[in-house]
């Protein structure tokens, strides 16, 4: 921790320092205090107060924009959108506390009702490529829920964290229950995991990092979502709109530099459209601008950092380059959207995560070549699927095993819809109307009634 920088120009943008174990401690137990009241609070109260938090966010969305276009590098379009949905999922979520209703059971002898009973304190662990939403993501439905939160946004990226926690306490969310402690993985993220009055861990990042957290998790049998890695596929097959799925592609991996979960970074395309396919495929990617994010025009930005940039690049080293878009030249860390030919499903860059503007492509012969094709790898986030036979999309949609699927099209992420990963993507989901469930445990009473 210490400066933070600017991926857009390779400026220091402000000072922050790091949270201790101490830091965190003195955190938790505000927090637990502040559960107390926070959990006992009206529903209609709480949800009253999450809805001012929304107001507040959408009063500030600009500002907010712009401080992520500063220190993520996202185009100044995407950040509204990113500021845009912490107020719609606040808003989402606070309609929760009032409809948080259990059942009720017949059973002899007795009344039998069940309550969601919030887990206490619950912490959020958030990585770099979309600091914003994903932060929302966890706190909005825990608050709503009745928990407490401690958030730790990523090193490189604190910034719209620390400003969401000072937005909260404007709004009149009482002290202890939204707080943001920046600080390193080692430190800040490992106590969230050994912190016994911790009672559950959201945490979204690399499938390496939320191994060991769930394994951390384990010994005190603590509660757990993760979002994880991806690989997704776009299976384009001969009998799509060709035209559509080819101007399409590059957005659905190349949007926020391809830094994002789940980017469609290997496009399978059926092999007698294949050399067709990438014909048109090619303006598209030209056609991407890649330009200071902070210009209304920009489709693209910078990498995160120099050493991401550097990553990136050694997966392109020695592939088959088919053609680049471009990049400005100069400070930043820029780098030019890249279409890489696979010659076989071996090649690193068609299996791991390259979480940067690269796209790889291979052909396929027939439906169940696409399915195990799309299938041989260990993620299963998301994925797309090109086509005009329904009864195509829907066989290939149920087949493909990935957590959030789109037909003719590239959308994953709705507020009010699940979303979350299978196979090592990750553990649960997040959005729509069950993640609450996922921050609540269920409580079973039973009341004799005999005399
Ligand atoms: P990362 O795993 O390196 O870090 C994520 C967060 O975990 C950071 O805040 C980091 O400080 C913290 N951390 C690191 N070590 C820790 C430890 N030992 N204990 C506790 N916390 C620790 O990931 P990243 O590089 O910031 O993000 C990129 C990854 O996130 C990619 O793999 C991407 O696919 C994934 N991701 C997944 C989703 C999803 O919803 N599935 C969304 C966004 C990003």
């Amino acid at each position: 921790m210490g400066e933070v920088i600017s991926p857009v120009d390779g400026a220091g943008i402000g000072v922050v320092a790091g949270c201790s174990v101490d830091d965190v401690d003195a955190a938790v137990a505000r927090a637990a205090v502040a559960f107390e009241t926070w959990r006992n609070m009206a529903p209609g109260d709480r949800g009253r107060l999450l809805r001012r938090f929304a107001a507040t966010v959408d009063a500030h969305l600009e500002e907010l924009a712009q401080l992520e276009v500063r220190n993520a590098g996202h185009t100044v379009g995407n950040a509204r959108w990113e500021a845009g949905n912490v107020r719609d999922v606040l808003d989402y979520y606070a309609g929760a506390p009032e409809r948080l209703t259990g059942h009720q059971i017949p059973v002899p002898g007795g009344l039998d009702v069940t309550f969601h009973e919030p887990l206490g304190v619950v912490g959020v662990i958030v990585p770099w490529n979309f600091p914003m939403p994903i932060a929302g993501w966890g706190f909005a439905p825990a608050l709503a829920a009745g928990n407490t939160v401690v958030l730790k946004p990523a090193e490189l990226t604190p910034l719209t964290a620390l400003r969401l926690a000072e937005l909260a306490r404007d709004a009149g969310l009482p002290d202890g229950v939204f707080t943001v402690l920046p600080g390193r993985g080692s430190v800040v993220g490992e106590r969230f995991v050994t912190h016994p009055a911790v009672r559950k861990i959201c945490f979204t990042g690399s499938t390496e990092v939320g191994t060991r957290i769930m394994a951390g998790c384990a010994d005190q049998v603590k509660r757990v979502t993760l979002e994880l890695g991806g690989k997704s596929a776009n299976i384009v097959f001969a009998d799509a709109d060709l035209e559509k799925a080819a101007a399409t592609a590059p957005y659905a991996v190349f949007d926020n530099a391809g830094q994002d979960c789940c980017a469609r970074s290997r496009i399978l395309v059926q092999r007698r459209v294949y050399d067709r396919f990438l014909e048109l495929l090619e303006p598209a990617v030209r056609a991407v601008r890649v330009e200071d994010p902070a210009r209304e025009t920009a489709e693209m930005g910078p990498l995160i950092s120099a050493a991401h940039r550097d990553r990136v690049a050694g997966y392109v080293d020695g592939a088959d380059v088919a053609f680049t878009g471009s990049c400005p030249d100069g400070p930043g860390f820029w780098y030019a959207p890249t279409v890489l030919l696979a010659a076989s499903p071996a090649d690193r860059h068609w299996r791991e995560e390259v979480f940067g503007p690269v796209v790889s492509v291979l052909p396929f012969d027939d439906e169940a070549d696409a399915i195990r094709l799309a299938n041989d790898t260990e993620y299963g986030l998301s994925g797309s699927i090109w086509t005009r036979d329904v009864g195509r999309a829907v066989r290939v949609a149920r087949a493909v095993e990935s957590g959030n699927l789109s037909v003719n099209s590239h959308s994953s992420v709705r507020y009010w819809t699940p979303f979350g990963g299978m196979k090592r993507s990750g553990l649960g989901r997040e959005l729509g109307p069950d993640a609450l469930h996922a921050f609540t445990d269920v409580k079973n009473v039973f009341i004799g009634t005999e005399e």
